[in-house]
C-alpha cells in the first residue's frame, strides 16, 4: 500500500514543519498481523487485503523494513477544550498520517495511523491504543457511516503480541483511519491561544482552499466558512440525537471541522432510551450526557468563534452562531419524521413525537427496537411483538392509537418499506462490540467480520443473525467504558 499509484504526501505538508506538525516514525510492533481489512472502503481506492497482508505493510510495522522513501508520516499540532478546561498541548499523541490516496473519483482522503508510537506531542503517554479500543472504534466508524451519519472511517486493524498496559496488561494493535481531513476545532484553537494569528490565517486557507473552494471567490471567504462550519455540527448533531448515538468525549479536539463524527471512545449506541445516559464511565458529572449533546456541541462551536475573533467580526460570529439551534431543530426533526413514516410536516408532529419520547423514557422501551417495530405496525400487520417487550400495554396503545390517527392523514402504501430503510434492526450495542473484543483478543476474529458486515447493513433482516438484535443480556448489564484506550 505504501508503493501504490494512488498514494500522494499529505497535503498538510505544505504548512511549516515544527509549527503545524512534527515528521515522525511508527514505532515497530512485536509480530503484526493483518486482523481484519475493510473490504468495502477499499474497494473505494483499488485497494484489496493483499495490499496489507503482504510483507511490504507488515514488515514496515514490524520495523523490519524502512518506510519506502517518499513516505514520511507525520503527527499534527492540536489543542483543545476538554471536559471545559482548556489544553494548549495536545497533538497527535498516538497517531500519524501515512499520506493521501484518491478515490476512484479523484478525491484525496488522509490516511492516519493509529496507535503507531510516541510522538513529539505524547506528553509522556505510551503512543499505543489497545486491540479493544481499536476494534471499538472500527467498528463505531462503519456503523454510523451506515445509518447515514457522517463519520471518519476506518480501512483495517492489525493486532500484534506488544503488550500495552492500560489497568491491566492488554494487546496493542494499529488501525488505519480514513477522513478527507484530520482538522479539529482545536487544530485553530492551537494557534489562537498561541495569539499567532498569521498561522491561524494559514490554517484556514489551507483549509478552505482544499474543502471548500466554493468560498475563495467570496469577499468574506472565513465567514462564510464558519457559517458552513456551524450548520454541519449542528446536523451532525441532530443525525446522532436522531439515531440515538451517545460520543462520550465531546472535546473540541475530538470535534471534526469537517463535521465528521470523530475520535471514537467511550462512545454509546442508546438502548432502553434514557435522555441522560452517560456512555462515558469517566464522565462523572455527565457533561456529555445523551440530552447535552445539542448544548456541548454549541459550546464548542462557541470555542472555535472565539479563536476565529483574528478573522471574522464578532457580529457575524455571532449570527453563524445563532442558527446553530434551528438547524439542529429542523434536523432533528425532518430525520424523525423520516424514522416514523412522516412525509408532510404538520404542526403537531413534534408533540407526537415528545409524547413518544415520554412513553420511551417512562416505559424503558427499547428505543431502536422500539422504532423498528413500528415499520410493521405502520404496514397495517398486527402489532409486532417488539412494541410491547416491557412497560405498560395501556400507556404503549394509547401512544399508538394517536400515531395511527396521524398515519391515516397522510396514506402511504409504501410506508413499511421506507421506514424499514431508516429504522435498523441492528444497532452496535456494547455487549456485542465486548462479545467481538473478547473473541478477537483469542485471536478470532470471524465475529468482528460477522458483525461488521451487519453494520454496514443494519435495515436488512440478516435473518441466520437474529440473536445480533436482541436487547443486552443480564451480563452485559454491567459493562462499563471509560477514557482508558
Ligand atoms: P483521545 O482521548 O484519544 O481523544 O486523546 C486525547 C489526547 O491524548 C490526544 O492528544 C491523543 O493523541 C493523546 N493520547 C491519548 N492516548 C494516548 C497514548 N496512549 N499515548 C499518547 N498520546 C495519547
Ligand atoms: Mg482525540
Amino acid at each position: 500500500m505504501f508503493t501504490h499509484p494512488l498514494r500522494q504526501p499529505c497535503s498538510y505538508q505544505q504548512l511549516t514543519e515544527g509549527v503545524f506538525f512534527a515528521r515522525v516514525h511508527p514505532k515497530p510492533l512485536e509480530t503484526p498481523r493483518l486482523a481484519h481489512f475493510n473490504a468495502r472502503l477499499g474497494d473505494r481506492f483499488g485497494l484489496t487485503e493483499t495490499d496489507f497482508s503482504g510483507d511490504a505493510f507488515v514488515d514496515v510495522l514490524a520495523g523490519r523494513k524502512p518506510l519506502p522513501a517518499p513516505v514520511e508520516p507525520l503527527a499534527t499540532a492540536y489543542s483543545g477544550h476538554q471536559f471545559g478546561g482548556f489544553n494548549p498541548g495536545l497533538g497527535d499523541g498516538r497517531a500519524m498520517l501515512l499520506g493521501e490516496f484518491s478515490d476512484r473519483e479523484g478525491t484525496p482522503w488522509e490516511f492516519q495511523l493509529k496507535g503507531s508510537g510516541p510522538t513529539p506531542y505524547s506528553r509522556g503517554f505510551d503512543g499505543r491504543a489497545v486491540l479493544r479500543s481499536v476494534i471499538r472504534e472500527y467498528l463505531a466508524c462503519e456503523a454510523v457511516d451506515a445509518l447515514g451519519i457522517a463519520t471518519t472511517r476506518a480501512l483495517c486493524v492489525v493486532a500484534s503480541d506488544t503488550q500495552v498496559i492500560r489497568e491491566i496488561p492488554e494487546p496493542g494493535a494499529m488501525m488505519i483511519r480514513v477522513a478527507r481531513s484530520h482538522l479539529r476545532f482545536g487544530s485553530f484553537e492551537h494557534f489562537y491561544a498561541r495569539r499567532q494569528t498569521g498561522h491561524l490565517q494559514q490554517l484556514a486557507d489551507y483549509c478552505i482552499n482544499r474543502f471548500y473552494p466554493q468560498f475563495k471567490a467570496s469577499r468574506t471567504p472565513y465567514r462564510d466558512w464558519f457559517e458552513t462550519v456551524v450548520r454541519d455540527t449542528a446536523q451532525l448533531i441532530a443525525q446522532w440525537q436522531a439515531m440515538g448515538f451517545c460520543h462520550g468525549v465531546m472535546n473540541t479536539d475530538n470535534f471534526s471541522i469537517l463535521g465528521l463524527t470523530f475520535d471514537y471512545g467511550p462512545y454509546g449506541f442508546l438502548e432502553r432510551y434514557d435522555p441522560r445516559h452517560i456512555c462515558n464511565h469517566s464522565d462523572t458529572e455527565g457533561r456529555y450526557a445523551f440530552e447535552r449533546q445539542p448544548r456541548m456541541a454549541l459550546w464548542n462551536c462557541y470555542c472555535l468563534a472565539q479563536s476565529l475573533t483574528p478573522l471574522i467580526a464578532r457580529d457575524s460570529l455571532q449570527a453563524a452562531l445563532d442558527q446553530f439551534e434551528s438547524t439542529l431543530q429542523a434536523g432533528y426533526l425532518a430525520r424523525m419524521r423520516r424514522r416514523l413514516g412522516l412525509t408532510r410536516e404538520r404542526e403537531d408532529d413534534g408533540e407526537l413525537l415528545s409524547a413518544l419520547l415520554n412513553l420511551l423514557e417512562r416505559q424503558q422501551l427499547d428505543y431502536h427496537r422500539f422504532l423498528r417495530g413500528l415499520c410493521h405496525f405502520a404496514g397495517g400487520e398486527a402489532r409486532h411483538p417488539w412494541l410491547y417487550e416491557r412497560g405498560d400495554r395501556e400507556a404503549i396503545d394509547h401512544w399508538l392509537n394517536r400515531y395511527a390517527a396521524r398515519l391515516a392523514l397522510e396514506p402511504n402504501p409504501g410506508r413499511a418499506a421506507a421506514m424499514g430503510r431508516e429504522n435498523p434492526k441492528f444497532v452496535l450495542r456494547n455487549y456485542l462490540a465486548q462479545e467481538v473484543i473478547e473473541a478477537a483478543q483469542e485471536g478470532d476474529y470471524a465475529p468482528l467480520d460477522t458483525l461488521l458486515k451487519i453494520l454496514q447493513a443494519p435495515f436488512e433482516e440478516h435473518r441466520l443473525h437474529d440473536r445480533w438484535c436482541e436487547p443486552a443480556p443480564d451480563w452485559a448489564s454491567g459493562l462499563s467504558v471509560s477514557c482508558s484506550s
